[in-house]
């Protein structure tokens, strides 16, 4: 399909290969591009800053961006790469190609035919199909949480899912965040992060105070029943699987606690060893380079851990909306 496009777009959908060419056309070394000692690199660097913070905050992208600034726009998403990738945090990547993704989508809802035609395209969908395989759905849709979207619930034929019109930007905005996912981290020279490093701890202070806001002080009264049943079997002196040990580290790692306080957990279990518990707990926190997650309720019915069910069990998917949901409600009451 043959569709000009022209900076502004670029600036819209900078993860695509024309955004990319464009910016090696410019010919600017990665050297002068983060210099903050010129009004240029400033702006830029300014400009990829803000754009990941907005990330972390879950801000809605498309109607924050400056289109009569194209070049700074396009550039503004290349150093917010370059900074999410000398963070090397995880889940910031995942929150950056999140909003990346949100941000195209809202532009492409106003777009003209060709355009969303060409994106579509360029992301290898076919925008006029009314199914796709199987193993290509599953892999967009398996980050979407609403139940539609389980291949359970979707009419499957002869290998191939039906797809509805308006299902497309979903799919589009899963796609996105998926190619823009699989590109990072960056393989960024450690001089360069060095010389980033004051916008990259500004960014990394942003981060750390949303999640102490998203979390809060640890409020053991508002822990899912799996959890406390595990605290619980730990305390009265029982072995517990490591499947067990795996969720209730990462569970208590994510919602905030530190190191220290989740060893603490552990030192009545019978087979306590301090060393190994701290390296074990340090491993599943991120210390090893990779951060673990919880495991969400499915998985964890699986392991035989999804015990003393309630029912606020039953509008969560996961430990960690159960602890956010429960937290929020006791709060709400003790402001009341
Ligand atoms: S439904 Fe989820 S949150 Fe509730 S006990 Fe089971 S695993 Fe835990």
């Amino acid at each position: 399909m043959n569709v000009r496009l022209d900076k502004k777009d670029l600036a819209r959908y900078p993860f695509l290969k024309e955004a990319q060419g464009f910016v090696l056309s410019m010919d600017i070394p990665l050297d002068s591009l983060i210099r903050a000692d010129t009004a240029a690199g400033q702006r830029i660097i300014h400009t990829g800053t803000d754009r990941l913070i907005r990330a972390l905050s879950f801000g809605k992208g498309g109607g924050e961006t400056d289109l009569d600034t194209p070049d700074d726009e396009i550039l503004g998403y290349a150093m917010a790469r370059l900074i999410v990738s000398c963070l090397g945090d995880r889940s910031m990547m995942d929150r950056l190609a999140r909003y990346e993704a949100g941000r195209a989508v809202w532009f492409l809802e106003t777009e003209e035919d060709d355009i969303r035609r060409y994106i579509a395209e360029s992301l290898g969908l076919d925008p006029d199909a009314d199914d796709m395989e199987v193993v290509r759905y599953i892999e967009l849709a398996s980050g979407l949480r609403d139940d539609r979207w389980r291949l359970i619930n979707r009419d499957v034929r002869k290998g191939r899912v039906s797809v509805r019109t308006e299902e497309l930007d979903a799919l589009i905005h899963e796609r996105i965040r998926g190619v823009i996912r699989g590109q990072l981290p960056l393989q960024v020279p450690g001089g360069i992060c060095l010389k980033l490093r004051e916008h990259i701890d500004r960014v990394s202070a942003v981060f750390q105070q949303q999640m102490l806001e998203e979390f809060g002080d640890i409020d053991e009264s508002a822990f899912p029943p799996c959890m406390q049943a595990l605290i619980a079997a730990i305390t009265a002196g029982t072995n517990i699987p490591h499947t067990g040990r795996f969720a209730l580290t990462a569970f208590l790692h994510t919602i905030g606690m530190e190191t220290t306080r989740i060893v603490e957990v552990y030192t009545r279990a019978p087979d306590f060893d301090v060393s190994k518990t701290l390296y074990q707990v340090e491993h599943i926190s991120g210390r090893g380079g990779t951060e673990y997650t919880p495991p969400g309720c499915a998985t964890l019915r699986t392991y035989g851990l999804c015990v003393n069910r309630n029912a606020d069990c039953e509008t969560v998917q996961h430990p960690l909306t159960y602890y956010k949901r429960r937290k929020k409600r006791e709060q709400g009451k003790k402001d009341n």
